[in-house]
């Protein structure tokens, strides 16, 4: 999961708030987005923080667990968040 996530981050994460901050600092995010998944299934990256200037989601499929990313466009529903998997093609719902 780490290196997988390690590149979603790198394509998606303005290098100046990532890397520019020291292989530490980026340690520390990689860290705290792994966790996020494993807890709730998605995290993101701040509009502040992308370099299209939007909010970047990622879900893990806790069935085939394969991370995947999106602009915000996802369904929020009483149960939680629905997105569709482009691995095992289920739609899911993360907390
Ligand atoms: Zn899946």
């Amino acid at each position: 999961m780490r290196k997988e996530i390690t590149k979603l981050l790198k394509q998606s994460y303005k290098p100046d708030r990532f890397y520019g901050r020291g292989a530490n600092y980026a340690n520390v995010v990689i860290g705290s987005k792994i966790e996020a998944l494993k807890q709730f299934g998605h995290t993101l990256i701040s509009h502040y923080d992308s370099v299209s200037g939007r909010a970047v989601y990622f879900y893990l499929c806790k069935e085939c667990g394969k991370i995947q990313e999106g602009i915000f466009n996802k369904t929020f529903t009483k149960a939680g968040t629905n997105f569709k998997c482009n691995k095992c093609k289920k739609n899911k719902v993360s907390k």
